[in-house]
């Protein structure tokens, strides 16, 4: 959650309640040992052991990787479709509603100890770590302590590092499976440590809260996280409307909530054109793409999803892929743009177009990472003569580069 995506899509927000620290972060420290040796009086207040302590830090060693991705500046903003092209695509659509089928049983009894629907919680799932096959790499308590030692924000990342070692010190997870993604989000869940401590749940019973080896842990903890942050089983997110002409999107947001009815007076209906459904519950217009794209009102639910990651553009992938989950279509009102975004197929596609080429793009994962990014620079200057492209890639590059494929044949 949070910091993971942080890195990739420049949008998504930090979590606020660190966002809103003001604490200035120490110094730069020259060596990791000398910053932790001066940090054990503070993780032994922390409730850390000495024995802990030792064993988890003495031998550590700073991994400078997180810092880069900590100061990463992206190139571009990502744009609301390109996002959500690869993050609900037909790929996350079809594997959720197996993850639905092999796990119905247990999302059931989730649903009724948690009050928070199965497509909901697999949706979340999906997203944050594709189904627990993308749990991050990073050695925890190795990133979080080169965090807390070095670079912005040091006296956030303490916080989760004295909590990662708290985990490690109740014994719910081995050190060597305590990996996740370069800020310290990790499990099938994506949470942070003190999230962790705060909602994780044991679900299967064996006694430990394991979001890393327990499938149902890890479901049931999505599902007390978001009852926590005020879901309201059955209600729905919102939905996707049709804007009548002369309905003014200025100052309208997902906090502006208005009754149902009062949208009905100003004439909106569903996207299919139906009426809209006769709720007790106010709901806010967001518009994440302006005016000309599609339209939704949204009501606390979609609150709920938000505070799992503080982005509109998160909480729409996760409550579009759960629609999608239910048997829902794709939004009826297309985004913004003559060139749309990839999906992961895609992003295949063009990486295996663009090795075809000769640029060394790496492995062919459907992420396009720094290289890939090079090479799709590289490709719209020469296709597309742009003197200062930048590495975004969408439809119109792919089929420029499939014609071209064909052509020389
Ligand atoms: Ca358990």
């Amino acid at each position: 959650m949070t910091f993971a995506r942080w890195r990739a899509l420049p949008f998504l927000l930090l979590p606020l309640a660190a966002a809103a620290q003001t604490v200035p972060d120490p110094a730069p420290e020259t060596s990791l040992q000398a910053c932790l040796d001066r940090l054990e009086p503070a993780a032994r207040a922390a409730g850390v052991s000495t024995e802990s302590w030792r064993r988890h830090t003495t031998a550590l060693t700073a991994d400078p990787s997180v810092l880069e991705k900590l100061d990463i500046q992206p190139e571009f903003s990502t744009p609301i479709w390109d996002y959500l092209a690869s993050l609900v695509d037909e790929e996350r659509v079809e594997q959720g509603r197996e993850m639905l089928r092999q796990h119905g049983a247990v999302l059931a009894r989730v649903a009724r100890r948690h009050g928070v629907d199965a497509a909901t919680v697999v949706a979340v799932w999906g997203v944050e770590s594709n189904f627990g096959q993308n749990f991050g790499k990073y050695p925890l308590v190795q990133a979080l302590g080169t965090l807390s030692c070095q670079g912005r924000r040091q006296t956030y990342f303490r916080g989760e590092l004295f909590a990662a070692l708290r985990i490690l010190q109740a014994g719910d997870v081995a050190p060597e499976r305590l990996r996740g993604s370069w800020a310290g989000a990790f499990g099938h869940t994506q949470f942070m440590p003190t999230t962790y401590e705060r909602l994780a749940v044991d679900f299967d019973g064996d006694g430990r809260r394991d979001l890393i080896d327990s499938v149902p842990d890890a479901l049931a903890s999505t599902a007390n996280f978001l009852a926590r942050a005020g879901w309201k089983d059955g209600l729905p997110w919102g939905f996707e409307v049709q804007l009548p002409a002369g309905v003014s999107t200025e100052g309208q947001g997902r906090r502006v909530r208005q009754p149902m009815a009062r949208w009905r007076e100003l004439g909106l209906r569903r996207a299919d054109g139906s009426p809209l459904p006769e709720l007790d519950a106010p709901a806010g217009l967001m518009t994440p793409a302006g005016a000309r794209g599609p339209a939704f009102l949204v009501l606390k639910n979609f609150d709920a999803i938000y505070s799992y990651n503080a982005a509109e553009s998160y909480g729409l992938a996760i409550a579009h892929l759960a629609d999608r989950l239910r048997g829902g279509g794709p939004f009826v009102t297309p985004w913004p743009t003559d060139d749309a975004g990839l999906s992961r197929a895609e992003r295949r596609e063009l990486q295996q177009l663009l090795a075809a080429r000769g640029h060394d793009i790496g492995a062919i994962d459907g992420a396009l990472g720094e290289r890939s990014r090079v090479a799709i620079r590289a490709e719209r200057q020469r296709l597309f003569g742009e003197r200062t492209p930048d590495g975004r890639a969408g439809q119109k590059l792919l089929r420029t580069l499939r014609a071209e494929g064909l052509l020389s044949r």
